[in-house]
């Protein structure tokens, strides 16, 4: 056999040994120095072996492979989330900002409606003491010529003085000029 082959096959069974043969190739000799036969069924098994191993080790990788996937995809899918929570965060805020907004600007229009009751309060209140003012300085130049119940008949009368009838404001005082 060729060098390289040799090589591969002490290589692989620890303790053989590669040694130039007579027909200008290379043999393998086991430890107890036998000849090693480049027969396929004496390096079946190491083959075997080997082929086992790789396939272990794809599988392995395999599996790997997929569980990395699998680790971006739900990576991905949790920064989706998290993007999606934030958002709505962002937007919870934003409608608590309005709320508060909006509940400030209730409070202005309370505080003018009661600022503007107020003044109406105020004015009405205003209008009334004017209209009673109105309606006593009346009553009080109204006169009224009124007949004494003593018919004149009483001489120092309080009323008439005698003279059968007297003057009343509006309210019925009597008034003596
Ligand atoms: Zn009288």
């Amino acid at each position: 056999m060729n060098y390289r082959d040799a090589l591969e096959i002490a290589r692989r069974n620890p303790g053989f040994s590669v040694t130039r043969g007579d027909d200008d190739g290379f043999i393998v000799r086991r430890p107890d120095g036998s000849l090693f036969s480049e027969q396929p069924s004496a390096i079946d098994e190491t083959e075997q072996l080997r082929h086992e191993i790789e396939m272990v080790r794809k599988h392995h990788d395999e599996a790997l492979a997929l569980w990395d996937e699998e680790r971006r995809r739900s990576d991905s899918v949790l920064a989706g989330r998290e993007a999606e929570i934030r958002k709505l965060q962002m937007e919870l805020h934003k409608e608590h900002q309005g709320n508060l907004e909006a509940a400030r600007h209730i409070e202005q229009l309370q505080a003018k409606i009661a600022k503007v009751s107020q003044a109406e309060w105020e004015k009405i209140k205003a209008d009334e003491e004017q209209e009673r003012k109105v309606y006593a300085k009346a009553m009080k130049e109204e006169r009224n010529v009124v007949k004494c119940a003593c018919l004149g008949e009483v001489e120092n009368c309080a009323r008439c003085d005698g003279r059968g009838s007297y003057t009343t404001d509006g309210y019925g005082n009597p008034v003596y000029a």
